[in-house]
């Protein structure tokens, strides 16, 4: 790309360029930005380079050597990048009439390089500092095979259809205002599905013997002094003054939740207690970088404590990474785990490092699962892991972190009387299944692209008369779904059906009870899916019972009618 930018404007200057997941990109100095017709001419050079077969020359020089000869061609950004690295020898690559400097390895010839496609320009700054001049920077993608190139732009094209804040406008689930950046608004229908959310972790909890808490938002300063965020953390809390004390919302529901664990006093047969603890958080993150649901001020965790004894850490970890992989189950979501380690800097002595890093790796072992290693990356007060899930379009999102925490406990003056009758400190366990339920909506609507399961659809019915003679049969469907608890709508518009029904389609409703002459008379309604199935004439009993079964088992497979 680089050689072909060149051949078309021979006065630009080229910095740095390398590549990404799914591509590549490159930062050229030029004083008017790309337009798209200068993408596609660029993508017809490269096209030409790849077919003129190019051997890749690798040539070293020293370091000395190399600041000269990009001096001399006038690639000041090169000479910048050397002067730089700190090496007595760098290699260059030539192919035809370009040469960049790159460590390589590269394929031996410009010919091995058949599928690729630019995707966009944009301002990016130099070294991405914003007082460096402003680059131009072209991205692109390239693939080994036509089939997996045209899978990526696929790809991409579903992934901008499928974007929350557009589908969360396009069916009313959740609106921003300036009065309150990064804080979703919840219309009627996005509130449903953090209902019915609440109500899954709720049932799934209470089944596994967690105690639900509350906990106040509002908290004064000496609670985070103690805790150590007032010294490590206070640039992201909002605070607020009343009566001469500092208070702040509170960023993260830990410390509050020792309050509860030192209400009483805890013997050893107590333990583990599991605390969940669905409060309502706020981080000041800079108002530029808050995008929809992804990267907000204000969330809800899914957050829940669990107080153990050290030998019952492993126990307390295998439990969790069960339910991890239970829970994502429900959401066709496959998870993916990570286990980070000890970092340079930490507290805590080398045996409980050891012992809490084994214990996590052996639970994880334990439930068979497959574990990426990241040294160096756990927390300063403990180990963890955290979980990716990968969605539809097999991006991944990081969702889950259970993390193994020995200071919190340290700092609060945590007890049990253990078995000998002496005080000992438990262990906190700090962990979020979903993370947010913010974030986790979010990426829900792009991974089902706003399809929801029926047990999420913020509507699972409309019923739709087909004419108004109908209507009072229409509104008696009506009337049992709701009393079945089923989220129905009657669409009784003056409109054709058609339109009616095209309308729920849009909208994403997962039924149809389409309701005629025959139907009144038979006590059946003419099924209809949003995918476009008809399911032809059901009697109403049998729909109401099959919509709570698939409702209430929260298993997509169940659909009515197709069982
Ligand atoms: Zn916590």
């Amino acid at each position: 790309m680089a050689q072909a930018v060149k051949r078309l404007f021979p006065a630009v200057r080229v910095a740095i360029g390398p590549s990404i997941e799914d591509g590549f990109y490159y930062d050229f100095a030029k004083a008017e930005p790309f337009a798209p017709e200068d993408l596609a001419k660029i993508e017809e050079v490269m096209h030409e380079i790849a077919k003129a077969n190019y051997p890749f020359e690798r040539q070293e020089m020293s370091r000395e050597e190399a600041i000269r000869f990009f001096r001399e061609r006038n690639e000041p950004f090169k000479v910048e990048i050397l002067e730089g690295i700190d090496a007595a020898r760098v290699s260059l690559y030539r192919q035809g009439d370009f040469i960049d400097l790159c460590r390589g390895p590269h394929v031996p010839a410009t010919g091995h390089v058949k599928h690729f496609k630019l995707l966009s320009s944009s301002g990016a700054y130099w070294r991405g500092d914003e007082r460096n001049p402003m680059l131009q920077r072209i991205y692109g993608t390239a693939w080994l095979t036509k089939e997996e190139l045209d899978k990526h732009l696929w790809r991409l094209e579903e992934a901008k259809k499928r974007d929350h804040r557009k589908l969360g406008r396009e069916l009313d689930l959740y609106a921003f205002h300036d009065v309150s950046p990064g804080a979703p608004f919840w219309l009627p229908n996005g509130w449903t599905l953090v209902r019915e959310l609440e109500r899954f972790v709720r049932e799934v909890l209470d089944a596994r013997g967690y105690q639900e808490i509350s906990t106040p938002i509002l908290v004064n300063q000496k609670l985070w002094e103690q805790s150590g965020h007032w010294e490590h953390y206070r640039e992201n809390m909002f605070l607020v003054e009343s009566e001469e004390q500092v208070f702040s919302l509170k960023p993260m529901n830990c410390p509050e939740s020792t309050l509860v664990y030192r209400h009483a006093l805890r013997s050893y047969r107590d333990l583990p207690l599991r605390f969940a603890d669905m409060g309502r958080l706020h981080r000041n993150e800079r108002s530029g970088t808050l995008t929809g649901l992804m990267r907000v001020r204000q969330f809800t965790q899914d957050d829940a404590h669990i107080y153990c004894r050290w030998d019952q850490i492993q126990d307390e970890i295998t439990a969790l990474l069960g339910l991890v992989r239970e829970w994502y189950k429900t959401f066709v979501l496959d998870p993916f785990f990570k286990l980070s380690t000890r970092p340079a800097k930490s507290l805590g002595t080398d045996e409980q490092w050891q012992a809490a890093e084994g214990a996590l790796q052996d639970a994880l072992r334990a439930n068979g699962l497959a574990f990426e290693l990241n040294p160096g990356d756990g927390t300063f007060y403990g180990p963890k892991i955290d979980v990716d899930v990968q969605d539809a379009l097999g991006r991944r999102w990081q969702v889950a972190t259970i993390q193994v925490d020995f200071q919190q406990p340290e700092r609060f003056g945590l007890e049990y009387i253990a078995s000998d009758g002496q005080a000992k400190r438990p262990v906190m366990i700090h962990r979020a299944i979903f993370g947010s339920f913010e974030r986790f909506v979010g990426v829900l609507v792009e991974h089902y692209a706003g399809a929801f399961p029926t047990w999420l659809a913020p509507v699972q019915a409309r019923v739709l008369p087909i004419s108004e003679k109908h209507i009072d049969y229409a509104r008696a469907v009506h009337a049992r779904l709701r009393a079945a608890r089923i989220r129905a709508e009657l669409d009784d518009r003056n409109e054709k059906l058609g339109y009616r029904i095209r309308d729920a389609q849009v909208r994403k409703v997962p039924y149809m009870l389409v309701v005629g002459a025959r139907e009144a008379e038979n006590g059946t309604v003419s099924l209809r899916h949003r995918t476009g199935d008809d399911l032809g004439a059901v009697a109403l009993d049998r729909v109401l019972g099959d919509l709570a079964r698939e409702i209430g088992s929260r298993d997509a497979s169940l659909a009515v009618g197709r069982s």
